[in-house]
C-alpha cells in the first residue's frame, strides 16, 4: 500500500534518510525542519563523521555498518558528493583496560571483517603520528573512515528533493497528550514519523525525556603543521582512544585534524551561543601533547559545539508512540548513528510503511544501562 501523506519531522540525518527511503518506495513524503536542513544545532551538521564497524560484541550494528558503507558508496555515486573517504580506522586499546577492544577483534573475526591488530612496537611504525607507549596494541579497520557529514546531509535533501519529496520550514510542538502539533492544530497525516534527535526528549517528556540524556560536546580542529602531509587523511586513520575518551579524525579537505576530547557538558539547544568553552581548548591541547606530540603547539583553526542525546543502553529507537498508532518516533539516541544512517533510515521506512515491526532492542519503554563490555559503543 502507498501511502499519499507521509511527514518525517526533522531533517537531521535520521529523518532524512527515513523521508529518502520512504519516497524511494513510491510514498509521497514531507520532511519538515525548524531550520534549513545542514543548520549548524543539528547534531548532524559537523564537517565530518566516523564511520567503523567497531562495534565490541554487538554483532547487529557491526553488521549495520558494513552494509551502511555500501550503501554511502552507492549514494556517493548516485549524488556524485564526494560523501566518503576510506582512511581506515583505528582502535587504540589502553593496558589493562581491553575488553571491549577484545571483544570487538572477536566480533571481527567471527563475522569476516577485514583488520589487522598491531602491538606496540608495531603501532610506532605503521602510525608515528600516535605516541603509543600505554597502549597494549591497536585494531585497524582498513574498510572504515570519514563521511562528509554535512555535505551527506545536504545531498540527501536534495536527491529526497529531486525524486519528488517535500521540504518544509515548521516548527513542531507537542499537546498534553503528547501528539504532534504544527502551527498549534493537530497535524493530520497517514504518518507522522518523528525525528528531532535531542529535541525528542522535552517533545515528548512523558516517553522519551525518561529515558534518554542530551549532553553538549564541543570539539576542535587543529592545524596541521606547515607543509606537512602526515596528518591527512591520506596518511593518517580515523581512531578511537577509549582510555583517554577521546576520539579524532585526520584532516580532510583542509579542515584540520578533529581531536576530540569528549567532556560531557550542559546544553540548552536553542538559546546557548555555540561558542567553543576554554576547557575544552586546554583539555584537547593536554591530549595532543600526550598522543599527537607533532601537533603540539599547532593552532586551533576551527570548533564545533553541538549536543547528543543518549538512551542508558545506547540503543536507537524506532518505535510506535505507545497513545499514538500512525505516529513514529526513529532517534539516534546512541552518539553513533550517523555511520548508519542510510541502513537505520531504511529501516525505519519499512516500519513506518507497515512492512515489518521494530527490533527488540528499539522498542520505546524500560532501557538498562550496560557495561562497557555489554555496550555497542564502549561507554
Ligand atoms: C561531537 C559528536 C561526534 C559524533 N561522532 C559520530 C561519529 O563519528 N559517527 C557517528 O556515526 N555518529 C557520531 N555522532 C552522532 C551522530 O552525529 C548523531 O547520532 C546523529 O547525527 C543524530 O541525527 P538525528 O537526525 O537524530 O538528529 P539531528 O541531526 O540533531 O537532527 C534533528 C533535526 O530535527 C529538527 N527539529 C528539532 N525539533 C524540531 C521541531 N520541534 N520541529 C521541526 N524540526 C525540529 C532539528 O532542527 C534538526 O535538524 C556524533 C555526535 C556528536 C555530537
Amino acid at each position: 500500500m502507498n501511502f499519499n501523506d507521509i511527514i518525517v519531522v526533522g531533517a537531521g540525518i535520521a529523518g532524512t534518510m527515513t523521508a529518502l527511503s520512504l519516497q524511494r518506495r513510491g510514498h509521497s513524503v514531507t520532511l519538515i525542519d525548524k531550520w534549513e536542513p545542514g543548520h549548524p544545532r543539528a547534531s548532524s551538521t559537523d564537517y565530518n563523521r566516523v564511520i567503523r564497524a567497531i562495534h565490541g560484541r554487538d554483532e547487529f550494528y557491526t553488521r549495520w555498518a558494513r552494509e551502511a558503507r555500501l550503501q554511502w558508496l552507492e549514494l556517493q555515486e548516485e549524488t556524485g558528493q564526494r560523501l566518503y573517504y576510506e582512511c581506515g580506522a583505528l582502535i587504540l586499546a589502553t593496558a589493562g583496560h581491553c575488553d571491549w577492544e577484545d571483544a570487538t577483534c572477536e566480533t571481527f573475526s567471527k563475522l569476516g571483517v577485514p583488520h589487522h591488530r598491531f602491538d606496540q612496537r608495531e603501532l610506532a611504525v605503521r602510525f608515528p603520528q600516535f605516541k603509543s607507549d600505554d597502549i597494549a596494541y591497536g585494531i585497524y579497520e582498513p574498510e572504515a573512515g570519514l563521511l562528509m557529514a554535512h555535505r551527506a546531509v545536504i545531498s540527501a535533501v536534495q536527491l529526497f528533493q529531486k525524486l519528488g519529496g517535500v521540504v518544509k520550514r515548521g516548527a513542531v510542538s507537542t499537546d498534553a497528550d503528547e501528539y504532534p502539533l504544527l502551527d498549534g492544530k493537530r497535524m493530520q497525516a497517514d504518518r507522522i514519523i518523528i525525528a528531532t534527535g535531542p529535541w525528542m526528549a522535552d517533545m515528548f517528556p512523558r516517553t522519551i525525556k525518561p529515558i534518554s540524556t542530551v549532553v553538549g560536546v564541543n570539539v576542535l580542529y587543529t592545524a596541521t603543521p606547515a607543509g606537512n602531509e602526515r596528518y591527512d587523511h591520506s596518511n593518517m586513520p580515523c581512531w578511537i582512544d577509549h582510555g583517554q575518551g577521546s576520539f579524532g579524525m585526520p584532516s580532510v579537505e583542509g579542515h584540520g585534524v578533529k581531536a576530540a576530547v569528549v567532556i560531557p557538558d550542559k546544553i540548552d539547544l536553542d538559546n546557548d551561543e555555540r561558542l567553543i568553552r576554554r576547557s575544552t581548548i586546554d583539555r584537547t591541547r593536554q591530549y595532543i601533547r600526550k598522543r599527537l606530540p607533532g601537533l603540539e603547539g599547532e593552532r586551533v583553526v576551527d570548533s564545533k559545539f553541538n549536543q547528543i542525546i543518549l538512551t542508558p543502553d545506547t540503543h536507537f529507537i524506532v518505535d510506535w508512540h505507545p497513545a499514538h498508532d500512525k505516529v513514529l518516533m526513529v532517534g539516534g539516541c546512541s552518539g553513533h548513528l550517523f555511520k548508519h544512517g542510510p541502513v537505520f533510515g531504511d529501516f525505519a521506512a519499512g516500519v513506518a510503511a507497515g512492512e515489518y515491526a521494530t527490533a527488540d532492542r528499539f522498542k520505546l519503554g524500560k532501557r538498562k544501562k550496560l557495561s562497557p563490555s555489554e555496550s555497542p559503543s564502549g561507554r
